[in-house]
């Protein structure tokens, strides 16, 4: 296993740098994975173009990135159901306590929740990276660390297209041809919608 832990670590507005971090060690319910494939999220671009979205500010050195797959490498001492070898998806939202909104099936809205690359917390833009076991997904091996690495953005279409009451038969509009749009129409059509319109931009700045 190499040592390095090159890392792309956000220092400030505009300075973005690639530093050697140590290889980090599994806690006893985490796991240690080296890093596969990281997509890159328009709010890693926010925070790199701006230092800030809304109320996250970013106050100290931040590894970016969210979106990821990855291998085990090391597993903590409390983790029974993932072995070294294993690839597996990462929810990069891990609650902190078991707050109102964790029992109640809603840990992403829980306001202490840590968040990969939502500052104060790091990302896994970098080799080595832990992370709780019970929020790594194990992937099948007909999917690739890249799809493993869209599972995050996917997710993100799902959640919309089910408040939006997507079904057969649906007329869909969706706004913004990006990543999440697409990732959005796919959704759309595997619920059944007959007719999916996206917006886009031909006239790109
Ligand atoms: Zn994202």
């Amino acid at each position: 296993m190499a040592q390095e832990n090159l890392s792309v670590v956000l220092h400030a507005k505009g300075d973005l740098r690639l530093e050697t971090r140590p290889v980090p060690e599994p806690g006893p319910n985490e796991v240690l994975l080296q890093m596969h494939s990281v997509g890159i999220c328009g709010s890693d671009v926010h925070y790199w173009q701006n230092g800030r979205i809304g109320d996250f500010v970013l106050k100290k050195p931040m590894v970016l990135g969210h979106e990821a797959a990855g291998r085990v490498v090391k597993v903590g001492s409390a983790v029974t159901h993932l072995k070294p070898g294993d690839r597996v998806a990462i929810e990069p939202g891990v609650p902190r306590e078991m707050d109102e909104f964790f029992k109640g099936g809603q840990y992403n809205l829980s306001p202490t929740i840590f968040f990969c690359a939502t500052p104060p917390d790091d990302g896994n833009l970098c080799r080595y990276y832990t992370h709780s076991a019970n929020f790594c997904y194990k992937l099948p091996d007909n999917v690739t660390f890249e799809e493993g690495a869209l599972i995050e953005p996917l997710s993100v279409g799902i959640h919309a297209c089910r408040r939006a009451g997507v079904t057969l038969g649906s007329t869909v509009l969706i706004c913004g041809a990006g990543p999440i749009g697409l990732v959005s129409l796919l959704v759309a059509k595997a619920m059944g919608a007959s007719k999916v319109i996206i917006t886009g931009n031909n006239n790109p700045k």
